[in-house]
């Protein structure tokens, strides 16, 4: 079967926090993926609703065959719609991934620094669980933002990837936790100085920011003004 869009079954739903689901979507009997990346996005669509189309980065990796798994939040139609509604056995339409939101691990040895805010951190696993897997030289830094502890994803995977991986390292900073909160780590909100201390060559360093509009935004003036690194150094997702 050519790359096509494809009607899939839903195999798997895995509620992550209360308002945060992983979806996957089960490849139909001769589904031909061709040549996807990490990284990349697919776009869904219910089957009666076919209008109303949505992107989703891929939280599994390329050699996760099989499924494509995201992981969505509660948040406007689409978001909520399938948090609140979509179950096993029910099928959408897929879109096959596309997108340049890529993990540079050719040429090895760079050090990728992941900027997420929110449930922009789904790409990012993506790009752990490769590296983990070929067991590659690529370092790796997650810079993550929540408001509180509570809205952490996938901090048991990053834990455990981070225990196999002495390459990848995962850093949270919770921004309304409230003073009493039990919390050791950085609070606040992502600064350029909290960002460049984790810079250690920035030639050799390639910065990824993933989520809202500001945060991204602000990621790349960093890049730009305050690293006067060129842009072929940053690679920017916006979900709006
Ligand atoms: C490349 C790409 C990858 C993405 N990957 C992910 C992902 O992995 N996970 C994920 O959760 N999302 C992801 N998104 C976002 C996703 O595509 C949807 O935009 C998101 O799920 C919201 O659904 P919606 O667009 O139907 O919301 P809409 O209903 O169109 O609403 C859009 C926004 O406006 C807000 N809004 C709506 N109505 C009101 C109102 N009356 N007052 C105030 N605010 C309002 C909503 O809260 C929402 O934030 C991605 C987006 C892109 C472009």
């Amino acid at each position: 079967m050519a790359k096509v869009i494809a009607e899939m079954l839903v195999e798997s739903v895995t509620m992550e926090l209360p308002d945060v689901k992983t979806i996957r979507f089960q490849w139909p009997e001769g589904y031909d993926p061709g040549e996807f990346k990490t990284g990349q996005f697919i776009t869904v669509y219910w089957p009666h609703k076919q209008k109303y189309k949505r992107a989703y980065s891929l939280s599994s990796c390329s050699l996760d065959k099989g499924a494509y798994e995201v992981t969505i939040k509660r948040d406007g139609k689409m978001g909520t719609s399938v948090v609140d509604w979509l179950e096993v056995g029910d099928k959408m339409f897929v879109i096959p991934p596309v997108g340049k939101f890529l993990p540079v691990f050719d040429p090895p040895g760079k050090h990728l620094i992941c900027v997420a805010g929110g449930s922009g951190v789904t790409p990012f696993r993506g790009f752990v669980r490769e590296a983990t897997a070929k067991n590659l030289n690529t370092k790796i830094t997650v810079l993550y933002t929540v408001k509180t502890t509570r809205d952490i994803i996938f901090e048991k995977e990053f834990r455990e990837l981070e225990a196999k991986n002495p390459n990848f390292n995962f850093h949270v900073t919770c921004t309304r936790l409230t003073p009493e909160d039990p919390w050791t780590g950085r609070r606040g909100r992502i600064t350029p100085e909290w960002v460049k201390s984790y810079v250690e060559t920035a030639a050799n360093t390639v910065f990824y920011a993933c989520g809202t509009n500001e945060m991204v935004n602000a990621i790349e003036h960093l890049v730009i003004h305050d690293l006067g690194l060129p842009k072929e150094q940053m690679k920017l997702e916006k979900w709006g």
